[in-house]
């Protein structure tokens, strides 16, 4: 959905005093939320309803009529009634004539008629001027009073008038209308409340599956192995040593996984010769989340850092360092400084530190409110430039950490390599394919795609 803010009216509340009456067809949980709120903002709220008798459910200065004189009464009719009940509304076409109907309903799955709500209104009642609005609003937060000026209102119609009409209503209530277009829009702003964090399906089910497949695999490298072969128990490894070392592989895969799908749309480009066909569904949906692998990414990062930090007050490595520290006094003997290895854990270290420090930026120019304010250049940048910077030291870094592993027999504990060598593997390929692609021989006829040029342009004239 586009919230796009040049679609915000300015909040221009309706200055004459006298506001016309709204009707309201339906006296369930919405309509009667929605004409409390219309009361309260001075709007004369008339019921139309299969009974007429008053209940003290609805708002003492409402008036409650049939269907039909209700309609009279007013040029806004606001439908609070489930699409399934829509059919009655046949029956009242001729005092619908000219009318603008408000349709607020929304359904129980996504795409679940063919058509939306609001066009299928549309098609019953011929006469009327449908706009779709107030779907995304709910009567608690209505009738609870939780509302405020940053909620948004989809608003979509064909009529230019009626669609201006419902807005001053949305402003009248303290609500920001967000004008979607014609009612083509309708069926995606019914979609919309149903959504439930579509961009973070794929990363969060991607992330826990990674986590799980990590876990068993460290469990039996780093814990049944130890006491199968040498009956030492190091379960104890699983609250901290293995969940340090699945945070940092998770963070590195899935840094890497943000810039996988640009280094292979720059391939099928490359292959293609143009940018004008439509790359496949799962690479569009994968680049359409990069964002959200790269918070999760992210969080991975921070675990690791905080997990990094209480390395020096856990009991078996204060253990370890003491008894090897009563060794050399038993034996007498000082072990010299191995320089080689103060330089390679300085130089993690600091590979890490680097990286995190980027990674951090990152997800910071990702907030909207700094991407916002920032442009296209400036974020393509930060997001492009710094982001292969960020995969490179922390790739170093994990290169650097465990790199000395990949010789060592005895790192291969039923022939299983250590994690952190398998999460090498992906990034390791972006950044090799990225340097390949660099290459002006590469780069420059991808450059020339990007700009519009096509090897075998299919509308030559
Ligand atoms: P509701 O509590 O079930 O009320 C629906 C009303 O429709 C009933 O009170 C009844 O009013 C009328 N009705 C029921 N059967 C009818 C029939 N056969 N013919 C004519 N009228 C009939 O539903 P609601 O929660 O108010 O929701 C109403 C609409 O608003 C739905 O389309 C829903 O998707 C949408 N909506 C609801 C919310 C929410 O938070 N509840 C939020 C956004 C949108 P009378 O007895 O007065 O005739």
């Amino acid at each position: 959905m586009n919230k796009n803010s040049s679609n915000i009216m300015a909040l221009v509340p309706n200055t004459s005093n006298k506001r016309e009456t709204v009707c309201i067809f339906g006296t369930g949980d919405f309509g009667r939320a929605l004409g409390h709120k219309l009361i309260q903002s001075g709007y004369p709220v008339v019921f139309g309803s299969r009974s007429t008798q008053i209940s003290s459910l609805i708002p003492k200065d409402a008036e409650v009529l049939s269907h039909a004189e209700a309609a009279q009464k007013a040029a806004i009719i606001i439908i609070a009634i489930q699409r399934q009940h829509y059919n009655f509304l046949t029956s009242l076409a001729e005092v619908l004539r000219g009318k603008v109907l408000v349709d607020i309903s929304n359904n129980l799955k996504i795409n679940q008629y063919p058509d939306s709500n609001a066009e299928y209104l549309a098609q019953l009642v011929p006469g009327a001027k449908v706009v779709k609005a107030f779907n995304t609003v709910s009567a608690w937060a209505l009738q609870s009073g939780t509302l405020d000026a940053s909620r948004q209102v989809f608003v979509c119609g064909d009529d230019i008038e009626a669609k201006q009409m419902v807005m001053d209503i949305v402003r009248a209530l303290g609500l920001t209308p967000l004008d979607q277009g014609s009612l083509l829009a309708a069926q995606e702003i019914e979609n919309y409340p149903l959504q439930l964090f579509p961009m973070w399906k794929f990363p969060i089910l991607l992330s826990l599956g990674l986590t799980a497949f990590f876990f068993f695999y460290c469990l039996i490298r780093d814990v049944i192995y130890p006491y199968v072969y040498e009956n030492k128990d190091v379960s104890f490894f699983i609250a901290i040593s293995i969940p340090n070392q699945i945070c940092p592989v998770l963070a590195l895969i899935l840094l890497a996984l943000v810039y996988l799908p640009g280094v292979l749309a720059a391939i099928i480009q490359l292959y293609r010769g143009t940018k004008y066909r439509r790359f496949p569904d799962w690479l569009d949906k994968w680049m359409l989340c990069r964002k959200q692998l790269g918070l999760v990414a992210l969080a991975f990062a921070s675990l690791h850092v905080l997990f990094t930090l209480v390395i020096p007050i856990r009991s078996f490595v204060r253990w370890r360092i003491s008894s090897q520290t009563i060794s050399q006094v038993l034996n007498n003997k000082t072990e010299p400084l191995d320089t080689t290895n103060a330089w390679l854990s300085d130089s993690y270290l600091a590979l890490g530190i680097l990286g995190f420090f980027l990674f951090v930026l990152l997800g910071i120019t990702s907030l909207p409110s700094v991407s916002n304010n920032v442009n296209w250049r400036e974020f393509r940048f930060v997001q492009s430039k710094l982001g292969y910077l960020t995969l490179v030291l922390c790739t170093a870094h994990t290169l650097v950490y465990g790199g000395k592993w990949f010789l060592s027999p005895s790192s291969y504990r039923w022939y299983l390599p250590h994690s952190y060598m398998l999460s090498l593997i992906i990034p390791c390929i972006v950044l090799v394919v990225k340097f390949v692609l660099i290459f002006p021989c590469l780069d420059k006829p991808l450059t020339r795609i990007r700009q519009g040029w096509e090897r075998n342009p299919q509308y030559s004239e």
